[in-house]
């Protein structure tokens, strides 16, 4: 495959998908115009590393990191196997991105394996949430600096998905999610730092949110989840997977990848609640996962 050819690139930076070649030791050799979309990384920057340094750094909803013991395409460059998979992989501004993965091998003309090949599906709901974001700045009910809802958004849909829940009984959760220490990274690394980190869990937020879900940002740092039609066991999924992948979110121009954790309390309303009689059981939850040593999560 010769790709330096104009017409193919051309094709190829057409493509939905992000699309990446590696050769056999991993390193990648091409990056299309998705790629660079749904990651944030231009091709300048990714093509010539290895992908299973820092760049990607794709992980599982179990947080595991993928790279080094488990990479689909190091085994695909083996085996010559397609695989399918989903993954959350880094973006340049530090969140993770769900996308659905297909990897197969590179061969050349007489049929060796020479490399791998990543396709990959941006399976967020981003196009759909840009679109909102823009109807909703000009009503100012978004937060300035995260491009999520704001305080008063927030207690806006508070007010109607409770009434919702007791009219015609869609179940509705309330999480509030607290950064960790977060003081400490801006007397670490300073007040603008800080803001970026607060960008980067927005972001892991709001690219992880479903349709109907709704995050925003309730003050300082902390973070309010409205998410309908969820049950005790999905909202304990939920809550961990966004646990798993706020702590995998990481800014990595330092000399350590700078990442924090979150304290989540969580708890679905009943019949009897308030909006008050809500927020208090959250934060008390919120509180105990403060207590109990934080980065994890309390569910009534
Ligand atoms: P804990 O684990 O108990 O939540 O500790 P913490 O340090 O996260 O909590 P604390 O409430 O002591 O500190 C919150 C810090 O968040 C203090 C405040 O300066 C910072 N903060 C609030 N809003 C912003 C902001 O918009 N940008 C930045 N950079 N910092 C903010
Ligand atoms: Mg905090
Ligand atoms: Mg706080």
């Amino acid at each position: 495959m010769d790709l330096s050819d104009h017409s193919l690139t051309k094709i190829l930076d057409s493509l939905h998908d992000g699309l990446y070649f590696t050769d056999k030791n991993r390193r990648i050799i091409y990056w299309n115009a998705a790629a660079e979309r749904i990651t944030g990384y231009p091709a300048k920057e990714v093509i010539g590393t290895n992908c299973s340094l820092n760049i990607l750094n794709h992980i599982n909803c179990q947080g595991t990191l993928l790279c080094e013991q488990q990479c689909p395409l190091a085994k695909t460059i083996v085996d010559g196997l397609h695989r399918d998979g989903e993954i959350y992989l880094h973006h340049k501004q530090g969140h993770r991105v769900p996308v659905s993965v297909r990897v197969t091998p590179l061969l050349d003309d007489d049929d060796n394996i020479i490399g791998g090949i990543e396709l990959f599906t941006d399976i967020s709901n981003r196009e759909a949430t840009e679109l909102r974001l823009r109807e909703l700045q000009q009503l100012a009910l978004i937060d300035h600096l995260t491009q999520l809802a704001n305080r008063a958004y927030l207690e806006r849909e508070l007010n109607g998905r409770l009434e919702e829940m007791k009219r015609i009984q869609v179940p509705l959760a309330l999480m509030f999610i607290d950064i960790d220490h977060f003081k400490q990274v801006n007397d670490n690394h300073g007040h603008n730092i800080g803001d970026q980190v607060l960008q980067m869990v927005a972001n892991t937020l709001n690219t992880n949110a479903r349709p109907f879900d709704l995050y925003g940002r309730w003050g300082g740092e902390e973070f309010m989840g409205l998410v309908r039609n969820i049950n005790r066991a999905d909202l304990e999924t939920l809550t961990e997977r966004l646990r798993i992948l706020i702590a995998g979110s990481f800014l990595d121009d330092f000399d350590h990848p700078l990442s924090v954790t979150v304290s989540i309390g969580a708890t679905l309303a009943v019949d009897g609640d308030s909006v008050k009689s809500l927020l208090e059981r959250a934060d008390t939850l919120l509180y105990r996962s403060k207590h109990n040593g934080r980065n994890q999560v309390s569910i009534a």
